[in-house]
């Protein structure tokens, strides 16, 4: 089995990594930066999508497990208290049963940005979102290449299934079960009058179809993938759409999501 670890890079998530290779070492795990099978999240839901913005371009071959050194994250299965448990799991060694973890799949979301500088194209774990730097943004919204609302405020927000528990529920987006292959389309703070209408309510797109967000006025702005930022002054469009890939994780036990949800925001 090789692996990769990635830490959060403060000093209990570095700890934690330090005793995960001893661990490991001792049960004849492979350390592997480039080509592992396993990468391992140490800290928390933020550190996961590091993960998995570093190993982006290995994405169809590995699964990722996620540590978490607060409370259990919707990326991650297992607290600090554990590591040796999840390493004996990976290892196969001992009673524990079953060896081979179960991969579950997360859809993800892709985007093509159109600048006049030029086209690049990305993937996003939890969301894409749009905002204005100096003021509102002015935005239209087509759905399969038709035109569906002209936009201006805040911004708008593009969510995968997974990433509906995050910047997406502030929104007051809906949580998506990550088996429905959707992206959402939430808005942030949109201004309605005569002029500018939009629809109010978080949209949800199945796999088939697409969106497009075009820039209606010289304006300066922030894209954002995930934890990434992306200033932008001259952007044409994005178009939004559920990638043909996907995020494996790999499940040594259950951890359904509604009990994510419901230990993340309720207990
Ligand atoms: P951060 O601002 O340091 O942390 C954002 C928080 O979101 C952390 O508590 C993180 O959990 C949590 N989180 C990340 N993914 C999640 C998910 N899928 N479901 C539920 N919670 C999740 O930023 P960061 O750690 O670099 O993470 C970037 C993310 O922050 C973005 O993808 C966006 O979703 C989120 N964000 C949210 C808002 C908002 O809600 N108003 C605004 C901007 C960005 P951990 O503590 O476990 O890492």
């Amino acid at each position: 089995m090789r692996y990769y670890v990635l830490d959060r890079g403060d000093p209990l998530s570095i700890n934690l990594a330090e005793k995960f290779h001893k661990l490991a070492a001792e049960r004849d795990l492979q350390l592997d930066a480039k080509s592992p099978e396993i990468v391992i999240s140490i800290g928390g839901d933020g550190t996961m999508l590091h993960a998995f913005h570093t190993f982006i371009d290995q994405i169809p071959n590995l699964a990722f497990v996620g540590v978490h050194t607060g409370h259990l994250g919707f990326y991650a299965d297992w607290q600090a208290e554990e590591l040796s448990t999840l390493v004996d799991y990976m290892a196969g060694i001992g009673d524990i049963k079953p060896h081979k973890p179960r991969i579950v799949q997360y859809p993800l979301l892709e985007l093509e940005i159109h600048k006049k500088s030029g086209t690049t194209s990305h993937i996003a774990l939890n969301e894409f979102t749009l905002k204005g730097v100096d003021g509102t943004v002015v935005i239209q919204i087509d759905i399969n290449d038709v035109t569906f609302e002209m936009f201006r405020g805040d911004g708008i927000c593009i969510s995968t299934p997974s990433g509906s528990t995050a910047y997406n529920k502030s929104l007051g987006g809906a949580m998506v079960h990550p088996s429905i292959e959707a992206l959402q389309i939430a808005e942030i703070a949109s201004i309605n009058n005569r002029v500018f209408r939009t629809m109010g309510s978080p949209l949800l797109l199945p796999k088939h179809h697409h969106c497009d967000i075009f820039s209606r006025k010289e304006q300066r702005l922030l894209l954002t993938i995930d934890h990434n930022n992306i200033p932008v002054d001259d952007l044409i469009s994005v178009r939004c759409q559920v990638s043909d890939k996907k995020i494996s994780f790999a499940r040594y036990r259950p951890f359904p999501f509604w009990n994510r949800v419901r230990e993340a925001f309720l207990v």
